[in-house]
């Protein structure tokens, strides 16, 4: 019989009258003859809401207590959602990730999944039952409670899936897809049918926050094809028009070979750019410059050093917005004490904008046709940065609208 697992966000889980229609579309895949295990989050504002009590206490609360006072947001959540099963005449279970057991390693609020048991399960599931597992959250060996960092539940959901061997893992959610770009953008951004993991991976770590990145990087590792849906529709349309809905997450064999060149475009504005001049041009350079931002939790992105001149060399990297300060203080004492650089610079009103796609590897001209198109309208590119799916370009922010609108025309987004 074939087995799907159904993840319902926040939002979807965030009143009584949604944990309702939840309970109502869930009871339809069921009637319809599926095996159905539910992976919901927290009701919405719920996580936020624990978390803001903790810190009320104190700036940096301990990170195991966290864990155990997020996971309760989702405790509430499975429980709702059962007894709204029963008052439709279903037979469901609820479990916390600890009952399951769902294995974690010990880093608490970023813990990661290291083994899923389905014995529990599978035996409901033969029973008839629906099963419904807390999101988020898993057991450490030691029996402490753990999560997986903010949205997890995505990620608990496809790894169920992949324990499961589920023919699909469905992750219903208050957008109907993933688009082109952002539809606040480009309002003719387009809801894709599918969308490789590769891709999909490159968006979400370009700031397309549909999923839990770690999510895709399992439904990839493990081959589990995943549908990003609306919950928001009414739960009683047809099963073959909802299971048809929303975007599949595939792989690139399955695809059709005749790829568009460029699938989408992602963006994120809040970046920031810091140039280390006049540095000596010798080993271990880069290491002495970058290591004290890595050391300091500080994730760089595109990086660039400039042809050495007179022995001296500069350095140009980007950093997330929010840690432009920190990375700021950090050179201020490493590079210019230890380096003697003649100068460091900062620019926090950056944004950048890729475009992204796998038929990128069977096209050519992407690159220029996109450096063309941001020439016409006069928008100077600060950096750039490539993959073999991926081109990448820094801009200043108050032309990232611009830019991202110019090139969904450009490579004709907004046609199927
Ligand atoms: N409730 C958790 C959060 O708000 C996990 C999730 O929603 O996926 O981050
Ligand atoms: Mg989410």
């Amino acid at each position: 019989m074939a087995l799907f697992v159904h993840k319902y966000g926040g939002t979807s889980m965030g009143s009584i009258e949604r944990i309702k229609n939840v309970a109502k579309r869930v009871a339809k895949w069921h009637d319809a003859g599926y095996q159905i295990v539910v992976v919901p989050s927290a009701m919405s504002g719920e996580t936020n809401r624990l978390l803001g009590m903790a810190n009320e206490i104190m700036p940096r609360p301990d990170p195991r207590e966290l864990d155990m006072l997020a996971s309760t947001g989702e405790q509430v959540s499975v429980a709702l959602l059962s007894i709204a099963l029963h008052a439709l005449g279903k037979d469901a279970v609820s479990y916390a990730g600890w009952q399951v057991a769902i294995k974690t390693d010990s880093a608490y609020t970023k813990a990661r999944i290291q083994s899923i048991d389905d014995a529990k399960v599978r035996r409901d599931l033969d029973a008839g039952k629906i099963v419904i597992i807390t999101g988020f959250q898993g057991v450490d060996d030691e029996g402490n409670i753990a999560t997986l960092g903010r949205g997890g539940s995505d990620t608990s959901a496809v790894a169920v899936a992949v324990a499961m061997k589920a023919q699909e893992c469905l992750i219903y959610t208050d957008v109907d897809g993933v688009y082109t770009t952002d539809p606040r953008v480009v309002t003719e951004a387009r809801r894709l049918k599918t969308v490789t993991f590769e891709e999909m991976l490159e968006m979400a770590s370009l700031g397309s926050k549909v999923l839990q990145i770690r999510s895709v990087e399992f439904a990839g590792n493990y081959r589990m094809p995943t549908r990003v849906l609306s919950s928001l529709t009414d739960p009683m349309i047809p099963l073959e028009e909802e299971a048809a809905s929303g975007t599949l997450i595939s792989f690139e064999e399955d695809t059709n070979m005749e790829q568009a060149a460029i699938t989408g475009i992602a963006f994120n504005r809040d970046e920031a750019k810091i140039t280390v001049l006049g540095v000596p041009d010798k080993p271990g350079i880069a290491y002495q410059i970058l290591g004290p931002v890595a050391d300091a939790n500080v994730e760089v992105d595109m990086i660039i050093q400039n042809q050495s001149v007179d022995g001296k060399t500069d350095f140009t990297f980007t950093v997330p917005r929010g840690e432009f300060a920190k990375s700021m203080d950090v050179l201020n004492k490493t590079a210019k004490e230890n380096l003697n650089a003649v100068s460091i610079n900062g620019d926090a009103k950056v944004s950048k904008v890729s475009v992204v796609g796998v038929g990128m590897r069977s096209h050519v001209g992407i690159a220029s046709k996109m450096f063309r198109t941001l020439s016409e309208e006069g928008i100077n590119i600060l950096m750039i940065s490539t993959s073999e799916i991926k081109i990448s370009v820094l801009i200043d922010e108050k032309y990232m609208e611009l830019a991202v609108r110019a090139l969904h025309k450009a490579f004709d987004l907004e046609k199927a």
